[in-house]
C-alpha cells in the first residue's frame, strides 16, 4: 500500500502541473496581430476540450484523465482577444507589420 500512495501522490503532482500548464502557463506573450479584425495586442490563450470532462475523467479513470489533460495542454493556442479568431500572427513579422500599417491608415492615423 505504501507504493500505491506514493503513486497517487505523483499523479496529483502531475495533475497540478498539467493544470498549471493549461491555465497559467505562457501568459503575457508578445503582441500579436489578428488577421480577421486587425486587433493588435496580447492574445487570449484558448484550449480545446472542457474542464468538466477533464474533472470527470480524473475522478473516474486516472489514466484517461491524464491523457486528456496532456492533449488539452498540447492544444493550447493563441486567440484574438477581440473577435476570438485563432488567426493571430506575431506583430513583428512582415505580414503582421503590413496588417498594422493597413489598419492604421484605415483609422485615419496616416497623414497624407
Ligand atoms: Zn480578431
Amino acid at each position: 500500500m505504501e507504493s500505491l500512495s506514493i503513486f497517487h501522490f505523483l499523479l496529483a503532482g502531475l495533475a497540478a502541473y498539467l493544470l498549471y500548464q493549461i491555465y497559467l502557463g505562457a501568459k503575457g506573450s508578445s503582441d500579436k496581430v489578428c488577421k480577421a479584425c486587425g486587433f493588435v495586442g496580447a492574445p487570449d490563450t484558448a484550449v480545446r476540450g472542457s474542464l468538466w470532462i477533464e474533472i470527470v475523467l480524473w475522478l473516474c479513470f486516472i489514466i484517461p484523465g491524464l491523457v486528456y489533460s496532456l492533449w488539452r495542454s498540447n492544444s493550447r493556442h493563441d486567440a484574438c482577444r477581440k473577435c476570438g479568431s485563432i488567426e493571430v500572427i506575431p506583430a513583428d513579422s512582415p505580414i503582421g507589420r503590413k496588417i498594422v500599417a493597413e489598419s492604421a491608415s484605415a483609422h485615419g492615423q496616416l497623414r497624407k
